[in-house]
């Protein structure tokens, strides 16, 4: 099997074991979860201290995104809201999420906790692996197609990328002793013998899914069916508000939502489903090797989803962000040492 540069190796703890990690707060829901990331992070002593960097999606400069990229750069990891595109601006304007994700492969991770009363999903978790093809700001507008009212899209497929997302979306998948990928990547997965693999087209991926959940385990696919694919998962394990994303490059890697939603129509009530950005976060820590804290975190999320069943309004629930966080605190107090060695 041929060998593709690693695309994931955490960057070193800073002297002390500390890491600093980019923090984008983004639009909507953004910056109030992240506020509770940082809350969390503190509550459980995590040794990660935050850089906060703030793009603003309202103006058409590229000094805050080049702020940004630069500082995740420097850092090697980030956390981020979604920061919210302004489809007004001409089709040139690039996606700033797509900007910070660019050079990444991207993966949604589902997992079908009991509280889902939308689908009965077993096996407990999806992942999904996306990147190469389709994005926002790759589309062109010709002078002379523009005046017949036609665009073109360029759908952008790489063997060097794909051969690298596929190599990642295989590895842990044999790690974590997967059974079966869905994808498009023969050449690679012949390279991995205990792993079944199959392909199967977009169009009927969607149909099985919403049918039969439960025949797959890994899925690798490009940025646009990515995007469609993640949503039909989330939807059917819980919504937006319980799964987490991380996308992973060659110099960076950056944690977010899964679905990356902005939230904008609940930003500032307080009722916005912390868990997917708690989960990504958890990811971070993970990505870090801070598996430890990681561990007591994503217990304590858990937990408190499926246990205490303090629930926010988009799972039916009437509890509150914050309600939902000290429900969380209170699970790493009564399960989880503050002080635990690593
Ligand atoms: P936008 O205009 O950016 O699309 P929106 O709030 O109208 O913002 P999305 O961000 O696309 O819509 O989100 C889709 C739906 O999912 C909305 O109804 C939103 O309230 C809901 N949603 C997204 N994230 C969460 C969350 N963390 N908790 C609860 N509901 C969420």
């Amino acid at each position: 099997t041929q060998r593709h540069k690693s695309s994931y190796t955490p960057p070193p703890a800073r002297y002390g074991g500390r890491h600093t990690v980019t923090l984008i707060p983004g639009d909507g829901i953004g910056p109030e979860l992240s506020k509770h990331v940082c809350e969390l992070f503190r509550f459980c002593c995590v040794p990660v201290d935050f850089e906060v960097v703030n793009v603003d999606s309202t103006k058409d400069s590229e000094d805050d995104i080049n702020n940004a990229i630069m500082a995740i750069r420097r850092n090697g990891v980030a956390l981020k809201g979604n920061i919210e595109t302004n489809h007004n601006l001409p089709p040139s304007y690039k996606s700033r999420n797509n900007l910070l994700r660019t050079h990444s492969g991207s993966v949604c991770q589902c997992d079908a906790l009991p509280v889902s009363t939308r689908s009965e999903v077993t096996p407990d978790q999806h992942r999904h692996h996306h990147h190469q093809g389709e994005h926002r700001g790759r589309v062109q507008q010709p002078g002379a197609r523009e005046r017949t009212g036609s665009v073109e899209c360029l759908k952008i497929i790489t063997r060097t990328k794909s051969l690298r997302i596929a190599d990642y979306a295989l590895k842990p998948a044999r790690a974590q002793g997967r059974r079966r990928v869905t994808a498009c990547c023969k050449e690679v997965a012949s390279g991995y013998p205990g792993i079944t693999f199959d392909s199967m087209i977009v169009d009927n991926t969607t149909m099985q899914l919403v049918s039969r959940p439960q025949q797959f385990d890994v899925m690798v696919m490009p940025n646009l069916y990515g995007n469609v694919v993640s949503n039909v998962c989330a939807g059917l394990v819980g919504g937006p508000g319980l799964v987490p994303g991380a996308n992973y490059g060659t110099d960076y890697a950056v944690f977010e939502a899964g679905t990356r939603n902005t939230g904008k129509s609940i930003a500032n009530t307080n009722t916005a489903n912390p868990t997917a950005m708690l989960l990504a976060s958890c990811l971070l820590l993970d990505h870090l090797k801070l598996h430890a804290y990681a561990s007591m975190l994503r217990r304590a999320i858990l937990c408190t989803v499926t246990e205490t069943r303090l629930h926010t309004a988009d799972l039916g629930g009437h509890g509150s962000t914050s309600e939902v966080v000290r429900a969380i605190m209170s699970a790493v107090q009564s399960t989880g040492p503050r002080t635990l060695s690593i």
